[in-house]
């Protein structure tokens, strides 16, 4: 009996598709790649992952946590703020501890005196086609802005992260904004062991020139003496994931409208918060629907599609690029069956490696 709808469909191809990419790009480069665990912790992947990466990054205590007992490698602990009550945890799990700012440093360090403890710098400069994700915003509160702040922690940090990155699939974007970083900090970063320079780059990106990219990191790894990270998320994953949905009722008002079994909100959140349309392929065809989901949203839309032939209740749609920031992001709003998780196997097998029922929507609330 095939799988029912709506379920993740993580395809393992795909995902070693981008890890060949990511390999390419280590050896390349002599830069070290930790996956970002906050686009992406479906862990029943990381044997396959693990090999290809050499550890994870995180941003809470729970995911310092699931990067130590689910991936191994190099566990990187960061956080926007620890408290006082989950500091030692954090610590217990992480090979490195990335602050955010020099306060957080001064509070905590002394307990992470054994560990290579480093800092969160914000260049003031970004790469970001969204406010809401843009680093380098207004009184952004992401990392160390003030040259004075950061000079009175130096003797204790060995390294920076620079996060200001997001959907850069420019290597030349990407360059320039490592010149403008080069320039502002460069008398610092020779002080360095390591430098973290975030995520957002995406270089799995069909096409995307990755030797070039290897060729910028490891000059500036040369130039500043420094072992260079970078903390990929959305491009480990892009492409590697459909959610897999199916038509339960077609109406027309205007236009017509094929209503699935899944909700924007709930099991897409960031087509909503970025205001951005899911995909089909190959979305071609001279039959166009409204795709839209079962919640009481009205913008509860995925998009606006076109088919080859009329939509029918029963037929299944895939909605591509559901691997990062939707897993992590999925939430029982209006009580909307829960997607399933399946891998298809490199041997094609389609393997459910997680179902969700009644029982989880009620231990989610109390
Ligand atoms: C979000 C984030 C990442 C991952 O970003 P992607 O865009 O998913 O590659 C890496 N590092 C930090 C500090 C982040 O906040």
């Amino acid at each position: 009996m095939p799988l029912a709808t709506p379920y993740y469909l993580i395809d393992e191809t795909a995902l070693a598709r981008n890890l060949a990419r990511i390999d390419q790009l280590r050896a390349a480069s002599g830069a070290k790649c930790l996956l970002a665990l906050k686009c992406f912790a479906t862990w029943s992947t990381f044997a396959q992952i693990s090999p290809h990466m050499d550890g994870t990054t995180s941003s809470s205590l729970n995911e310092v946590r699931l990067g130590r007992e689910k991936f191994g490698g190099e566990t990187h602990a960061y956080s926007v703020a620890y408290s006082d009550g989950e500091i030692d945890d954090v610590i217990s799990h992480a090979d490195k501890i990335i602050f955010n700012s020099a306060n957080q440093l001064e509070r905590f360090a002394a307990k992470a005196s054994h560990l290579p403890i480093g800092l969160r710098v914000n260049p003031g400069v970004s790469h970001s086609h969204f406010d809401l994700a843009d680093p380098a915003r207004p009184f952004s509160r992401l990392g160390e802005t003030e040259l004075a702040r950061i000079e009175s922690v130096m003797d204790r940090v060995s390294g920076f992260m620079l996060h200001c990155n997001c959907e850069n699939d420019s290597v030349s974007a990407f360059s320039a904004l490592l010149d403008q970083i080069e320039e502002r900090l460069g008398a610092l970063l020779t002080r360095l062991d390591w430098v973290s320079l975030g995520g957002g780059i995406h270089f799995t990106k069909e096409g995307y020139p990755i030797d070039q990219l290897a060729g910028r990191l490891k000059a500036f790894a040369e130039k500043f003496g420094v072992q260079v990270y970078l903390e990929p998320g959305d491009t480990v994953v892009t492409d590697t994931t459909t959610l897999e949905v199916s038509v339960l009722d077609i109406i027309e008002n205007g236009k017509p409208v094929a209503i699935v079994d899944s909700a924007v909100e709930a099991h897409m959140l960031d087509l909503l918060v970025y205001r951005e349309s899911a995909n089909v392929a190959p979305n071609a065809g001279p039959h166009s629907y409204f795709v839209a989901g079962k919640s009481c949203l009205a913008g509860d839309v995925f998009g606006e599609f076109s088919f080859p032939a009329p939509l029918a209740i029963g037929d299944r749609i895939s909605l591509l690029n559901a691997g990062g920031y939707t897993m992590v992001k999925k939430n029982w709003f209006n009580g909307v069956g829960m997607p399933a998780i399946a891998i298809r196997r490199q041997n094609g097998h389609i393997e459910t490696i997680r179902a969700f029922d009644y029982a989880d929507y009620v231990a989610s609330l109390s």
